[in-house]
């Protein structure tokens, strides 16, 4: 499907305005995406690996609609503290005081941890990784406009007035669903605050103690606020007012209406820099009390794609078990429920393989335009890949069509979903756990000789070197319908 001319109608849901809202572009047959990227002092957990799966399905679907897509996606590896206050610890500072590493090489370390996984769950590459690092002078000249009309300063540091701009936290929905202020309440108190929600959005170097990362400013040597370098990221890179800004619902209370005073203050109107503020649900674990709680990266153990990974699950089949709940809707995560997403996985690949091969796919077949409008309608309304995954699913067990039509069909909503169908190999799917004690060429040879000797009936040996099989930690299964076969 070429990319029509006329950009095709998309609407999304604006945090800000709490409305499904039809997609105009700023600039138009553009669509500008600015994503919050992830802190690098740590691993990612796969709840975050959520909110870049999240953001990487809305610009295939701006891009699948028609629009020149300009995706930032930052790389935070200075500012963000280890509280929602102003008080706490640089989390990045924190992580390179227990360790021998320089804090630059903790930052490098985590970024490419993050972009193997980004690669692995086949996110796009975005037009700019943003490194906050690199944008420190563009801060200090951004807050050096802000200063005299929205900011004062304490010993800590420059700190932004939060009376100052209109509507502040209005995105927040802890502040105005249910009239209680408890974003402003959770902000730690920093002593001569005018109001309890402002923010430092430059922080001093206490006197005498030093710091890995410091820059001057002309409010001492310090360094930058978190919210205060997706700011300058944001209008450096794709200028105010963009169209899209996304992160996980955790932004939505503190630092995206942060984010949102500074852009008021710089714009020196109500702009809020970006048009729509679009929030992904969280990834949530059952905790051993039985509830579901958040996953966090700060709390010790969590889980990383690469455990998945070494438990013998394809990265894709959680970007499938992301696609299978619409991205406002919380998501549990269960080993079963990655094994059914594996499986369905599997599913799909068995039958695009199918039409793979076919020709160019230059044909049109109306028996395939009610998958295309149903899949278009699902994406187009507030990208709804549950729904989407079901016409996709029915497309490709539709009988009686034309092969090259329907691989054109399923080629272009593979373009949106990004699950590989016409790449990836059901063989791929087939992980080894990384603990598994079986020797390749081993059970190459005994997997040989069993299909040698099932073929020749002689049931004698085959069951034997099942025997031999599962001893190995192989389970053979003859029959499976997926044609598994064998599993470690
Ligand atoms: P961080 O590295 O902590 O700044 O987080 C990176 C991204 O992951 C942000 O957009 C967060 O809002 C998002 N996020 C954090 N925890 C979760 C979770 N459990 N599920 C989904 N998204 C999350
Ligand atoms: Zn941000």
């Amino acid at each position: 499907m070429n990319a029509p001319r006329q950009p095709r109608e998309l609407r999304l849901f604006n945090s800000l305005t709490r409305k499904v809202e039809s997609f105009k572009p700023v600039h138009p047959g553009e669509a500008r995406v600015y994503t919050c990227g992830p802190t690098v002092y740590n691993y990612p957990h796969i709840g975050n690996m959520r909110a870049y799966v999240f953001a990487d399905v809305l610009g295939r679907t701006l891009d699948w609609c028609g629009f020149d897509l300009i995706h930032v996606i930052n790389i935070t590896d200075v500012g963000h503290l280890t509280g929602d206050g102003d008080t706490g610890e640089d989390k990045l500072e924190k992580a390179a005081a227990g360790s021998n590493a320089t804090i630059w090489d903790i930052a490098r370390h985590y970024t490419h941890a993050y972009w193997d996984d980004v690669k692995a769950l086949n996110i796009r590459q975005p037009a700019h990784w943003s490194i906050a690092t690199d944008y420190v002078p563009a801060m200090i000249d951004f807050a050096k406009s802000i200063a005299a009309d929205h900011c004062y300063e304490l010993e800590s540091g420059l700190y932004f007035d939060t009376a100052s701009v209109a509507h502040y936290g209005a995105l927040a929905r802890s502040v105005t669903e249910d009239g209680a202020e408890e974003t402003r309440g959770r902000i730690a108190e920093v002593s001569g605050k005018r109001n309890a929600a402002d923010f430092a959005i430059w922080r001093k170097t206490p006197a005498g103690e030093s710091r890995q990362m410091e820059w001057n400013s002309p409010w001492g040597r310090g360094a930058p606020g978190w919210h205060l370098e997706c700011s300058v990221m944001g209008e450096k890179l794709l200028g105010f007012p963009f169209d899209i800004h996304t992160g996980g619902i955790d932004h939505r209370e503190i630092h995206h209406p942060n984010e949102i005073a500074q852009n008021q203050a710089f714009c020196g109107s109500d702009a809020s820099g970006a048009n729509i503020w679009m929030h992904n649900n969280f990834l949530v674990e059952r905790r051993e009390d039985g509830g579901p709680g958040k996953m966090s990266k700060s709390s010790g153990e969590f889980l990383r794609l690469q455990l998945l990974i070494d438990r013998g699950y394809h990265p894709l089949a959680y970007r499938m078990m992301c696609l299978q709940a619409h991205y406002r809707s919380e998501l549990e995560f269960s080993w079963d429920g990655l094994r059914a997403a594996l499986t369905r996985l599997k599913r799909l690949l068995i039958a695009a393989e199918r039409v793979r091969d076919a020709g160019s796919g230059d044909a049109e077949d109306a028996k395939l335009q009610p998958f295309r409008e149903r899949f278009a309608a699902a994406m187009q309304d507030d990208l709804n890949t549950p729904k989407a995954l079901t016409a996709l699913e029915d497309a490709l067990a539709a009988k009686k069509v034309d092969a090259g039509a329907k691989r054109a069909l399923i080629a272009s909503m593979d373009d949106v979903l990004g699950l590989g169908l016409l790449t990836l190999a059901r063989s791929d799917l087939r992980i080894r756990p990384k603990d598994a004690a079986a020797d390749e060429a081993v059970l190459a040879e005994k997997l040989e000789a069993r299909r040698k000797a099932r073929a020749q009936k002689d049931f004698a040996t085959s069951d034997a070197l099942r025997d031999k099989l599962a001893a190995m930690g192989v389970e053979v299964m003859d029959g499976d319908p997926l044609e598994w076969e064998w599993k470690i």
